[in-house]
């Protein structure tokens, strides 16, 4: 032990290694978030507090975690951990991040439906339980079944729902292969963000997505883009209650393809994310 375990000796070391790929400002961010996880330290702990000592056993393991994001993964897969909605999910490289995006998601569904409750909800291809977890928190006593086709997906969308106590009932399945409904007409909401990135796509896209996160979360062949919409779309149209809501997130590129496998529900309504781009469909099932 020595000088060299000290945290400002530490942050400064790390932010150096990180700066080249991630810029000074991210890489500042990063270190914060590897301090946060590692120690539970909060910001001001990590400002103040440069003399302190970490034992050689946290430094190890702060320098390895760095070394990790340093070499491309995202620092969510090295800590285990991402915020979304208020709340901080469980991650694995079995599930995708859960982005910015598919939080104004959850909140347009949210805000159409804030003065309703006892909703009965489906999340189609749940992944980390992200958007499941969300909607169970913020709808008031919303019933809300969530199902994914990965077993270890599904794993970590239950440990989420446990450290949120939350109570949703998960299944395994094929979103191009669902059941039959059992009972007709029993959802007011279904709900998905299946994958949509186009393989011919792939080529511009950031190198720590492509790497690291799930390609069976991720994409789609370029000849049927839109090949999970459409089987989510004909199973909603028998499972929702008549003026039930279909929500899905979209890739921009398919916005014609998404209106094409649309044409059956009423009141079909795009919306764009912050970032301007058209991000999120939502329709209506005919009462
Ligand atoms: N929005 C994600 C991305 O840009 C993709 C999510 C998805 O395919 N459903 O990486």
């Amino acid at each position: 032990m020595g000088a060299e375990n000290k945290v400002d000796h530490i942050k400064t070391i790390a932010v150096g290694l990180l700066e080249s790929r991630y810029g000074r400002r991210e890489a500042t961010w990063i270190v914060r978030a590897v301090f946060e996880d590692l120690m539970g330290w909060s910001m001001t702990d990590i400002v103040t507090r440069g003399d302190y000592e970490l034992n050689q056993y946290t430094a190890d393991k702060f320098r390895d975690m760095v070394d990790r994001v340093a070499a491309g993964e995202p620092v969510q897969y090295v800590t285990g951990h991402a915020r979304f909605y208020g709340m901080t999910f469980i991650v694995n490289r079995k599930v995708l991040i859960p982005r910015p995006e598919t939080a104004e998601l959850v909140d347009l569904i949210v805000a159409r439906n804030a003065d309703r409750s006892d909703l009965h909800l489906l999340d189609c291809g749940t992944g980390s339980g992200c958007i499941a977890i969300a909607l169970s928190r913020n709808l008031p006593f919303c019933h809300v079944e969530a199902m994914d086709i990965d077993s270890e997906a599904l794993d970590v969308a239950r440990a989420n729902a446990l450290k949120m106590s939350c109570k949703i009932n998960f299944k395994q399945a094929d979103i191009m292969n669902l059941p039959a409904a059992a009972v007709e007409s029993r959802y007011d909401i279904i709900v998905s963000n299946p994958p949509y990135i186009a393989d011919s796509e792939r080529g511009e896209m950031e190198s720590h997505v492509v790497d690291y996160e799930p390609h069976k979360a991720l994409f789609v062949p370029d000849d049927d883009p839109v090949k999970f919409y459409r089987a989510i779309a004909e199973y909603a149209f028998k499972a929702l209650t008549g003026g039930g809501q279909l929500w899905f997130e979209i890739n921009p590129l398919f916005v014609n393809e998404m209106q094409t496998t649309l044409s059956c529900f009423d009141n079909v309504n795009f919306e764009k994310d912050s970032q301007g781009a058209v991000r999120f469909v939502s329709a209506i099932k005919s009462l």
